[in-house]
């Protein structure tokens, strides 16, 4: 597809616009902030000086040259759009701007918050903005109207492209995202004016991936912005409730309150200290999620209280800890050191939860400007500390992951893998663990030793047969905590199995593991294919090497649509397809005629934990047909071996073993299926003849037939045929119980004959 032309199912349908659309929808815009804050009934003049302002302030030398021509050609493309109101629609894209002025960043970035509409809803074509602008605003505008394009509620969700453009928009260049954050939270502040079905999609979009991911920038205050802004649109008597239960605390403790203040003021004084304490109550979301976690009511809301400690230094912020703990009674386990071990997304702070007399807890963080800085901007504050932006864009770690993601699915067609892998990334909690030489590596919450392998280097994670954590071994499946060492032991011999699955915790580890068990799969797909090939053709006397030979199965192959020869082998591994297909114009007449059934079951017949195409076989030991019941074993590089239930194989300790799969019959295709059974008869004359005819008028093909005398002077017969599912084979054994001279017939419990070629 070409670059920036619009795939189709990326098109806005009939009925459901854009979420960028609606948002922008020029009528349905109310009030922007940014004209009615204190000083209201801003012209687009004012609220552009506010801009300034704010950019001048960290930027003393910055480019407002820039900031001047995109204010002037925004403002003029975006002329002739007007809110409800009659305001021009041009004072979104200021406040959008505003925004990203007071978190620091640079006039490129302060510039693009004016233009991020342009390409997408006016006239202005891309070649306007690279030729007014240059390749870098370009750039940036450019991944923001193709994110514009993308719909990330339920629906649309699930469409690994989707998924694929977005992170590739963003690992680009991380001021894309950066925008398209101030862009979210503008449009957040002004969702009211909505309709109450499109507020709680683009909250939910807003909830599930922009607060995430600017939580993994490190954006804590636009975190906690969009995360309460969505959780008053998506549950609004349950924000209002949780709202007025928090304000009634503070009015009540609000003596309390001031008193802790001061004392932590004046025993910092008293310290030499010139440290600065802020109170506030924390955000509602939080709260609420803390809430939920817990399962406790409203009247148990004891957390709604923080304090913040800016201390000038670095030794200061423990000499000030210190005091916090004299003073109060610190809450066991809820001390955290996050100065000496910032989070991976940069996050530096001491966090320590007290008492306060009256049983409410409350939490106080102690950092340093700089820190605190980091905090509330996270990655924006980048800008301000390091010069050379551009060069340095790329190093920003928090970054990594999003090419990490893209990288990881490059190849991807499994859209729920991609998608379930970008959740992962962004929802759940991490520890830090190191390796034996103190290196940090930061996983997801519940991770093991295997996740931490695949963390070091995917061939880690491959080979590892084993590890040591704190210097004592643990099974694989242990559960990493915080501050854990490991010591992964590996073997180049070993490989990934698929019970590793149910054990790894991270999206990553967890994708890397499935595609080597795919490729491995595949490959032994094609073996078994090429085999099988070899064989059948063997058997009609087809000779493969022969040059006439080879020309007619070329044709053949692209007749049958086939890409490659080894994808051919694949699916004839895989049961999709038959060898006889192939062979079909080689075969003489009456072998045409007689073509057989296909020999394995197709692969729409079975099912593995709820996939179609999973390698797997029908176990010689049982020998299972369509409708039994099933269950599947994960065998060393053979694929998945089908089982009954009362597979005599399996006891107790095997059923449970990690290596159960589910697996169910799918739809019932027109493949046989082995079975054995045994018959006692009266030892007559013609007893086999009269056997071997009622399996004839079913139609029923035998393959082996066994029959010996008993002691007791009967027959006993074992016979391995082929039936369609459970109902024929039991419509045969009626049939058998009806001829004479049969006592019993019976389906073998396991397997006489094993493998019957
Ligand atoms: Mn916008």
């Amino acid at each position: 597809m070409a670059d920036g032309a619009v795939p189709q199912e990326l098109a806005p349908r009939e009925g459901e616009g854009r979420v960028a659309d609606e948002v922008n929808d020029k009528s349905e815009l109310g009030d922007l902030s940014i004209a009615c804050g204190p000083d209201s009934c801003l012209t687009l003049d004012g609220a552009f000086a506010k801009v300034k302002e704010a950019f001048l302030a960290h930027h003393p030398d910055g480019d407002v040259a820039l900031l001047e021509k995109a204010f002037k050609i925004g403002r003029e493309s975006h002329r002739t759009q007007v809110r409800k109101s009659g305001e021009p629609f041009f004072f979104h894209p200021l406040a959008v701007s505003l925004s990203l002025a007071e978190w620091r960043l640079d006039a490129v970035s302060v510039a693009c918050g004016m233009l991020h509409d342009t390409v997408e809803d006016t006239l202005m074509t891309m070649n306007q903005v690279k030729a007014e602008f240059g390749e870098e605003v370009a750039e940036i505008v450019d991944g923001l109207t193709k994110m514009s394009k993308l719909d990330f509620t339920d629906r649309h969700l699930l469409n690994a492209e989707n998924v694929r453009k977005l992170l590739v928009a963003m690992g680009k260049d991380v001021r894309v995202l950066l925008v398209k954050l101030a862009d979210r939270l503008h449009n957040m502040q002004t969702l009211s004016v909505m309709r109450e079905e499109k507020r709680r999609r683009i909250a939910r979009e807003t909830m599930e991936l922009y607060a995430p991911l600017a939580n993994r920038l490190g954006m804590w205050n636009v975190r906690s912005q969009l995360e309460d802004l969505a959780f008053a649109n998506l549950e609004p008597e349950r924000y209002a409730e949780l709202n007025a239960a928090v304000e009634a605390k503070r009015l009540k403790s609000e003596a309390l309150t001031e008193e802790i203040q001061k004392t932590l003021d004046e025993a910092l004084k008293a310290q030499g200290i010139a440290a600065r304490v802020y109170g506030r109550s924390k955000h509602l979301f939080g709260i609420w999620k803390k809430m939920g976690a817990q399962e406790k009511g409203l009247e148990e809301i004891h957390d709604w209280l923080a304090y913040r400690i800016i201390c000038p230094d670095r030794a200061s912020c423990y000499t000030a800890m210190g005091l916090v703990h004299a003073l109060y009674k610190p809450i066991p386990g809820r001390f955290k050191d996050y100065i000496s071990l910032p989070k991976d997304n940069g996050y530096q702070s001491i966090h320590t939860s007290l008492l306060m007399p009256s049983g409410d807890a409350f939490e106080v963080q102690i950092r340093t400007p700089e820190m605190h800085d980091h905090a509330e901007s996270g990655i924006a504050s980048h800008w301000t500390y390091k010069e050379g932006r551009i060069a340095n864009r790329m190093e920003i770690n928090q970054v990594a992951f999003l090419r990490r993601m893209v990288q990881l699915h490059q190849d991807s067609s499994d859209s729920r893998e991609l998608v379930a892998s970008l959740k992962g990334e962004l929802s759940f909690r991490r520890i830090q663990v190191f390796t034996p030489k103190g290196d940090v590596k930061s996983l997801t919450e519940g991770a093991t030793p295997i996740d931490f392998a695949y963390a070091i280097h995917t061939q880690v994670g491959h080979h590892c047969v084993g590890a040591k954590v704190n210097g004592r071994m643990v099974p694989l499946k242990h559960v990493l905590v915080d501050g854990d060492r490991v010591d992964i032991l590996t073997r180049p011999d070993h490989k990934p199995s698929r019970d590793w699955l149910a054990i790894v915790k991270s999206p990553s580890a967890k994708s890397r593991i499935q595609s080597f068990i795919r490729e491995e799969e595949r490959n032994h797909a094609v073996q078994m294919g090429k085999d099988r090939l070899e064989r059948d053709a063997h058997a009609a006397g087809i000779h493969l090497d022969h040059p006439d030979v080879k020309a007619v199965l070329e044709k053949r192959l692209e007749e049958l649509k086939q890409p490659s020869w080894d994808a051919y082998y694949a699916s004839v591994g895989f049961g999709r397809i038959t060898p006889y297909r192939l062979l079909e114009p080689l075969l003489p007449e009456p072998q045409r005629l007689r073509a057989p059934k296909p020999a394995t079951v197709g692969v729409d017949e079975i099912l593995v934990d709820d996939t179609i195409g999973v390698l797997y076989h029908l176990a010689h030991c049982c020998k299972p047909i369509w409708g039994d019941e099933v269950l599947g074993y994960v065998t060393r590089g053979r694929g998945v071996a089908i089982h009954r239930a009362n597979c005599p194989q399996f006891n107790a300790s095997t059923l449970h073993s990690a290596r159960r799969v589910n697996v169910g019959w799918g739809k019932q295709g027109h493949s046989d299926f082995e079975t054995e059974i045994v018959l006692t008869t009266e030892d007559r004359p013609g007893m086999v003849l009269a056997i071997s005819e009622a399996i004839q008028r079913l139609s029923i093909n035998i393959q082996r037939f066994q029959g010996s005398a008993t002691e007791l002077g009967g027959g006993l017969f074992h016979i391995a045929l082929r039936v369609k599912d459970r109902v024929h084979l039991v419509e045969l054994l009626s049939t058998l119980r009806s001829v004479r001279g049969v006592y019993t017939a019976e389906r073998v419990r396991g397997s006489v004959f094993g493998k019957v070629v």
